[in-house]
């Protein structure tokens, strides 16, 4: 009776339905993935590198649908964010497309998701031995949210946990993934290859990733359930740039403090708010 009773848990783990699931897709972390030429429209490999992207988030679309997804959002994270199309994508995903993005990576997210899945992930700026690593863009030396230093994968996290959605699952390179799962207990992580510095990789064979990402997306989907929301107030932002040249013009805004002269400092009462002016100091806040 007890073993029928724990099969029975077992199958409503893992069969329950209904669940509403939000993809991140950034490309830097995507299985196959090494040159820079592969990174945005202008470059040779592009085109190959968009369906790469797309097949490592299709894996996560049928994993999640296994897991119980019934309604999934794919968002493209990367660059231009419109690396990926439609016609590629799994039949029955939204796809959340182009910019301007107030909440970039994290665009579309809300409190009725049950969980978060970041595909394609890269470590932090300043990290020696993450395949690209960087925080936003080449501009940034770091962020730092109440006193603690954090990458895109950090930041996207703190915004998942003021929904309440949890983060189930990291896929990227092996520093990547360990960085961003820090902290996180229960976030899955798969990797899409080594790392060797921040511009060689060990490539893993893409059947042998799509696999591993497809049944991590079902367990963690399976077993996600979302959480009370985690909220922090105020959110005390440090963005540390590689010039003092932003801070120097980001300083105008009310608000701004600069306890450095590469650094700009401000509070937000919301994760929603504080994320959208980290993207809005790094992004556009032209020094030219
Ligand atoms: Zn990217």
């Amino acid at each position: 009776m007890l073993g029928v009773l724990f099969v029975a848990a077992m199958t409503a783990v893992s069969a329950q339905p209904g669940k509403k699931v939000f993809i991140s897709v950034d490309m830097e972390g995507i299985s196959g993935i090494a040159g820079d030429d592969q990174l945005s429209a202008a470059g040779a490999e592009y085109n190959r590198s968009r369906r790469l992207m797309a097949d490592d988030a299709n894996a996560a679309i049928r994993g999640a649908r296994a897991g119980g997804a019934t309604e999934i959002v794919v968002n493209d994270s990367h660059g231009s964010m419109r690396n990926l199309r439609l016609e590629d994508l799994e039949p029955g995903a939204t796809l959340i497309s182009h910019s301007f993005k107030r909440h970039g990576m994290m665009e579309g997210l809300d409190e009725t998701f049950d969980a978060v899945i970041f595909i394609g992930y890269h470590a932090k700026a300043g990290t020696p031995s993450g395949l690209f690593a960087h925080t936003g863009s080449g501009v940034v030396a770091d962020v730092r949210v109440n006193g603690r230093s954090v990458g895109e994968g950090g930041l996207n996290t703190l915004m998942a946990h003021w929904y309440g959605v949890p983060v189930v699952l990291v896929t990227g390179d092996d520093v990547a993934v360990a960085q961003v799962a820090e902290g996180t207990p229960g976030m899955r992580t798969v990797v899409t290859k080594r790392a060797i510095n921040q511009r060689a990789a060990a490539l893993r064979p893409l059947d042998v990733t799509r696999a591993e990402i497809e049944a991590a997306a079902r367990e963690a989907v399976a077993r996600a359930a979302r959480g009370t929301p985690s909220r922090t107030a105020p959110y005390r932002v440090e963005v540390q740039l590689r010039s003092s040249l932003i801070p120097e013009v980001a300083e105008i805004l009310p608000g701004m403090q600069r306890p450095a002269a590469d650094t700009i400092a401000f509070s937000a009462d919301t994760m929603p708010q504080a994320y959208a002016l980290v993207r809005f100091l790094y992004r556009y806040v032209n020094p030219d």
